[in-house]
């Protein structure tokens, strides 16, 4: 193949897998494929090497049995000869009934052949086979081979007289019969690993392809909504891990749905807050600069209602920074503040405001309530919960502030008997920049972001927040926050 040719089969392999969005030396499918190749290639080369070998161990060592027990049987009756010559060996192994092995050789102690029954004949010879070598030197010796189909074993002995060697006998056989039986055995081994080969290369395709098309649907997923389409859900039927890890994207990108829809929403929010004060500061100042004939009161008053507008983009400024400073979840410092100590000071800052409001504000405080916060966010939530029951009541309306233990929580509630919260608004007033009477709030100061600072506080504290509506009139607000104990002080 010349190097365009190459070329070419490189970028169709390319092709391939960005197709499948594959990574072809990385992907998970390829290194299934190749750890399950190299497993079963192991198993196969077993599942065809321990069975032959086991079985060519069986049958050496039988035949090594056999041929020891010929062996004992010549070598017991050739013991009685002084010397070992032609004769005395003929004479000898006359006396045996017929020998079961397809050859005997009989040498004297320098290896010279005296008795052979081979096809061929060594008689008059030196043979010094290395088994012939070890048994004139004293020693049983064996060896065996497999080939062709055939077991060829030879054993030999030495012929002692007097505890001397005065020759060897070595007995020859083979057996085609066995070794036909193994060549089959060996056949059918290859037949089983090509067909289970087969299978486990099928089965594989289809689980991989299976498996394969589902990491593809969940990357697939993925990359939808890395690209900012939060709505995209992945569908996966199932109920393997697989669909687990889907069902967890899915909730994990419903979070980042609402997430963004909430951001979106208080990005537009923010902005539309600040645009009506800075509009006023607009309107005003062009009103002051484009008229040459303007008197000085009415300047005076112009320049009033800028800074009044001023102080409300500061005021928003400043809760903006404070729901900040709750989101980024720092860690808190936490100590023992005294609620009832904070309610008291807070009654005292809000008298003029529920004077004027003419509304009666009443306190209730249990024993020693002391809870683990900190001051300023404890003031915080109390000046932001009695400030709206006094804002949003009527004239001649109750505000009662009540503190007590409820087990390891202190209690604290604000009922009111104002105006109440419809009960539809009830569970979004928590909210930011949500209100129920846009222009009270708006005339009051209020900018919607005071319940919400209220619930980040509280949460911070491992707190909880509640509302109810009351049966005669108003609402009752009740945060728990947790109660101080003298080993939080520790
Ligand atoms: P705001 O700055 O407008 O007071 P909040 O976040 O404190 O904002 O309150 C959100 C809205 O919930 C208010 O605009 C008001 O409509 C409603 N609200 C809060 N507290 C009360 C209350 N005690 N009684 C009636 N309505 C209330």
């Amino acid at each position: 193949m010349g190097t365009e040719g190459k070329r070419k089969g490189r970028e169709t392999l390319r092709q391939l897998a960005e197709r499948w969005n594959l990574n072809v030396t990385h992907s998970l499918q390829m290194r299934l494929a190749l750890g399950y190749s190299l497993l079963i290639a192991v198993l196969l080369v077993l599942m065809n090497t321990y069975p032959l070998i086991m079985s060519q161990n069986l049958m050496f060592r039988s035949q090594q049995t056999a041929l020891a027990n010929q062996a004992v049987l010549i070598t017991n009756t050739l013991t009685t000869a002084d010397e070992l010559t032609t004769e005395t060996v003929e004479q000898a192994i006359n006396q045996l009934e017929e020998l079961d092995v397809a050859r005997v050789v009989i040498t004297d102690q320098a290896g010279l052949v005296l008795y052979d029954t081979g096809k061929v004949s060594s008689m008059g010879k030196y043979v010094l086979t290395r088994e012939i070598a070890d048994a004139l030197r004293g020693n049983n010796a064996f060896s065996g081979r497999y080939q062709d189909g055939m077991f060829s074993s030879r054993a030999a002995s030495p012929v002692m007289n007097r505890n001397q060697v005065v020759g060897a006998v070595c007995l020859y056989e083979q057996d085609r019969d066995q070794g036909a039986l193994l060549q089959e055995l060996q056949r059918n081994l290859r037949l089983i690993s090509v067909v289970v080969c087969l299978a486990v290369l099928a089965l594989f395709g289809i689980f991989s392809n299976f498996f394969s098309r589902r990491v593809r649907t969940l990357l697939g997923g993925i990359r939808t909504v890395r690209a900012g389409e939060y709505t995209h859900r992945i569908s996966m039927r199932g109920n393997d891990e697989l669909t687990q890890l889907a069902e967890e994207f899915n909730q994990l990108t419903g979070r980042l749905q609402t997430t963004e829809e909430e951001r979106r929403r208080f990005v537009s929010d923010a902005s539309h807050e600040l645009k009506t004060p800075l509009a006023s500061i607009r309107l005003l100042t062009d009103s002051i600069l484009q008229d040459e004939t303007i008197d000085r009161e009415t300047t005076r008053e112009f320049v009033g209602d800028i800074g009044e507008a001023a102080d409300r983009l500061i005021h928003i400024s400043q809760e903006l920074l404070e729901l900040n400073r709750l989101d980024e979840g720092r860690a808190i410092r936490r100590e023992a503040v005294d609620l009832n100590e904070q309610v008291e000071k807070v009654q005292r800052l809000l008298a003029p405001l529920a004077e004027t409001a003419c509304v009666n504000l009443q306190t209730h405080l249990g024993d020693k309530c002391m809870v683990l916060c900190n001051a300023e966010d404890a003031s915080q939530i109390l000046r932001n919960l009695i400030e709206n029951a006094i804002k949003y009541n009527l004239p001649g309306g109750e505000v009662e502030v009540t503190t007590c233990h409820q087990g390891d929580w202190i209690s604290l509630t604000v009922a009111d008997t104002g105006m109440g919260i419809p009960e539809e608004d009830l569970s979004r007033i928590f909210e930011r920049f949500y209100r129920v009477d846009k222009a009270r709030s708006r005339s009051a100061g209020g900018t919607g972001l005071g319940l919400s600072i209220v619930r980040d506080a509280v949460r911070h504290h491992g707190g909880q927040i509640s509302v109810q509506p009351r049966q005669e009139a108003g609402v009752i607000f009740e945060v728990l926050l947790p109660a101080w104990r003298e080993e939080d002080g520790r």
